[in-house]
């Protein structure tokens, strides 16, 4: 016999057992979007490699070794599958012009390609639910963002995440800033990893990022670029955090909380929680006035998030936040000469009802249907022998709740069903 093969190491199968939970979370997602007013925006899961190049940058995590990333044999072009999601919206917006009748609220959800460690809430394919806002200035639309995530926490039922902001400034700060860190980094070089090292001159600021905790005591000592911003981005920061006061959430400013690249500038932030191990951050977000114009758009101001949906879900599945298990209304057993066509006549009916009902298949006794009936959990047997075929009629019968078994048209059988529905089911 021959080996059973294996999915590719870091990338999940989400059994049926699982999907529930997804479902809820996909269907409360859908709801808290429209709450806000912003539209589904879907991209293809592959794209030219230079896209993810251009706009995540090449010294980062995700360029230098995370994406998979391969030529494509037929006509040569080098294609990576998807590592976030905000540079295909981009993209996507700029190709079909979708700011030329004004601001753009889009969202997003889907897989993610990383090539990193599994471990514990992460994967090399996982999920994100991604915003962006593009056409606006902020701050305003930067507190949207906020409070439609801390608004999403508490519809899936989660405390215990907290709000990390903390600014970028502009150009000419964040350039000043560079010189200042670089001459920190270099006179601490001896504490430094490798990958320290090498960013010390490309993207200094992305050490701060670092995940290394030997490296924690030379970051804590690095300067902040909060001390010195510009007047305007200072503002924008202040007004920020008085209206994320106004509208009564907490939050901690983290001036180590950075980006690594030249278009993020002012708002960042990112929601951690400690109930995860290493693995904190749910949620990131910021601005990135830079990018349109870096992807070959007309300069425009935009910010965004990205939620990792696994982690969320982890933590829903920890706050005993459990989906119940999908089950049918109806399974419909039946035997004997003549019920078949009955029995496939009758499970359609229900079907028009707007019913769930599984059709028994494969034969066999009905003390063995029943079981099936049973272990399928559905809440009402419908049962066609050749008596109820020749009468065309069904029996109807109780799974959860006792009750006798009564003889009915299958129309009177569809409404009591319909009538047993709870009430926000109907
Ligand atoms: P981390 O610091 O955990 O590597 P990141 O900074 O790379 O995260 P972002 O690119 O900001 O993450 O993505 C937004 C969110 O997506 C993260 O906050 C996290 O919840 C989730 N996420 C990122 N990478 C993974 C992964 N490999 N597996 C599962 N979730 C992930
Ligand atoms: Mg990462």
């Amino acid at each position: 016999m021959s080996e059973t093969l294996q999915a590719v190491r870091g990338m999940n199968d989400i059994l049926p057992e699982d999907t529930p939970a997804w479902e809820y979370f996909e269907q409360t997602v859908a709801k808290w979007l429209r709450a806000y007013g912003y539209r589904n925006i879907r991209t293809p899961v592959l794209e030219r490699t230079e896209l993810f190049v251009r706009s995540i940058g090449e010294v980062t995590d995700i360029v230098e070794k995370e994406m998979y990333s391969f030529v494509d044999a037929l006509n040569g072009e080098t294609l990576t599958l998807r590592p976030e999601g905000t540079a295909a919206c981009v993209r996507a917006v700029l190709q079909h012009n979708l700011l030329y009748p004004g601001p753009q609220r889009l969202a997003y959800a889907g897989p993610m390609f990383r090539h990193e460690r599994p471990q514990k809430g992460r994967y090399r394919q996982f999920h994100q639910v991604g915003v962006e806002a593009l056409g606006f200035a902020g701050p305003d639309v930067d507190v949207e963002h906020i409070a439609m995530c801390a608004r999403l926490w508490k519809a899936l039922g989660l405390d215990g995440i907290r709000l990390q902001i903390n600014t970028l400034g502009g150009p000419v700060a964040r350039a000043r800033y560079r010189g200042r860190l670089t001459q920190y980094l270099e006179a601490h070089q001896d504490h430094l990893d490798e990958d320290a090292r090498r960013r010390l001159h490309t993207n200094p600021l992305r050490v701060l990022d670092t995940k290394n905790s030997h490296l924690a005591a030379v970051v804590a000592g690095a300067p902040r670029l909060l001390d010195d911003l510009e007047p305007e981005s200072l503002a924008h920061f202040e007004q920020l955090q008085e209206m994320i006061r106004a509208l009564g959430l907490e939050f901690e400013v983290n001036p180590r909380l950075v980006r690594g690249l030249d278009y993020y500038n002012l708002t960042v932030f990112e929601w951690i929680t400690d109930r995860l191990g290493a693995q904190s951050a749910v949620c990131a977000g910021g601005r990135y006035d830079g990018l349109v114009a870096q992807l070959g758009g007309k300069p425009q101001p935009a910010c965004g998030f990205a939620m990792g949906v696994e982690r969320l879900l982890a933590l829903m599945q920890d706050a005993g936040q459990v989906a119940a298990p999908w089950r049918p209304e109806i399974y419909l057993a039946h035997s004997g000469e003549g019920a078949q066509a009955h029995a496939l006549r009758v499970v359609e009916q229900m079907r028009d009802q707007g019913l769930s009902a599984v059709l028994h298949c494969g034969g066999g006794s009905f003390k063995s249907q029943m079981k099936k009936a049973d272990a399928s959990g559905a809440l009402f047997a419908l049962i066609v022998g050749e008596e109820e075929a020749r009468a065309g009629k069904v029996s109807l019968k109780p799974l959860r709740e006792g009750g006798e078994q009564v003889s009915l048209d299958a129309g009177e059988a569809a409404r009591r069903i319909l009538a047993a529905r709870p009430a926000d089911a109907r």
